[in-house]
Protein backbone atom coordinates (compact mmCIF):
# COMPACT_ATOMS: atom_id res chain seq x y z
CA UNK A 1 0.00 0.00 0.00
CA UNK A 2 1.12 3.59 -0.91
CA UNK A 3 -0.24 6.64 0.02
CA UNK A 4 0.16 9.90 -2.39
CA UNK A 5 -1.30 13.70 -2.40
CA UNK A 6 -4.76 14.40 -3.49
CA UNK A 7 -3.88 16.68 -6.65
CA UNK A 8 -7.06 18.90 -5.89
CA UNK A 9 -7.26 19.31 -1.74
CA UNK A 10 -3.58 18.03 -0.78
CA UNK A 11 -5.18 15.76 1.45
CA UNK A 12 -3.65 12.00 1.70
CA UNK A 13 -5.01 9.01 -0.74
CA UNK A 14 -4.30 5.51 -0.52
CA UNK A 15 -3.96 3.55 -3.09
CA UNK A 16 -4.13 -0.23 -2.76
CA UNK A 17 -1.00 -2.39 -3.95
CA UNK A 18 -3.65 -3.84 -6.23
CA UNK A 19 -4.45 -0.72 -8.41
CA UNK A 20 -2.72 -0.56 -11.58
CA UNK A 21 -2.47 1.82 -14.33
CA UNK A 22 -5.94 3.37 -15.48
CA UNK A 23 -7.62 2.70 -12.03
CA UNK A 24 -9.93 5.21 -10.70
CA UNK A 25 -9.30 6.42 -6.75
CA UNK A 26 -11.64 8.43 -4.74
CA UNK A 27 -10.33 11.26 -2.34
CA UNK A 28 -12.07 10.30 0.50
CA UNK A 29 -11.63 14.02 1.12
CA UNK A 30 -12.99 16.16 -1.52
CA UNK A 31 -14.40 13.27 -3.07
CA UNK A 32 -12.98 13.58 -6.08
CA UNK A 33 -12.38 10.83 -9.02
CA UNK A 34 -8.54 10.39 -9.67
CA UNK A 35 -7.14 8.01 -12.48
CA UNK A 36 -3.60 6.57 -11.61
CA UNK A 37 -1.74 7.77 -14.20
CA UNK A 38 1.25 5.88 -13.22
CA UNK A 39 2.38 3.68 -10.65
CA UNK A 40 6.37 4.56 -10.79
CA UNK A 41 6.47 7.60 -9.74
CA UNK A 42 2.53 7.32 -8.79
CA UNK A 43 0.97 10.26 -10.35
CA UNK A 44 -2.88 10.85 -10.16
CA UNK A 45 -4.74 12.29 -13.25
CA UNK A 46 -8.08 14.46 -11.40
CA UNK A 47 -11.01 13.30 -13.90
CA UNK A 48 -13.09 16.23 -14.72
CA UNK A 49 -16.78 16.40 -13.75
CA UNK A 50 -19.07 18.90 -14.91
CA UNK A 51 -16.93 21.82 -15.44
CA UNK A 52 -15.75 22.43 -18.71
CA UNK A 53 -12.47 23.28 -18.13
CA UNK A 54 -10.09 21.86 -20.89
CA UNK A 55 -6.16 22.38 -20.23
CA UNK A 56 -4.44 19.76 -22.17
CA UNK A 57 -6.01 19.19 -25.70
CA UNK A 58 -6.69 21.74 -28.19
ZN1 LIG B 1 -9.14 15.64 -2.57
Amino acid sequence: MQTTQCPICSSDIIIDEESSEKDLVNCLNCGAELEIVTLQPLQLNPLQQESGEEDDNN
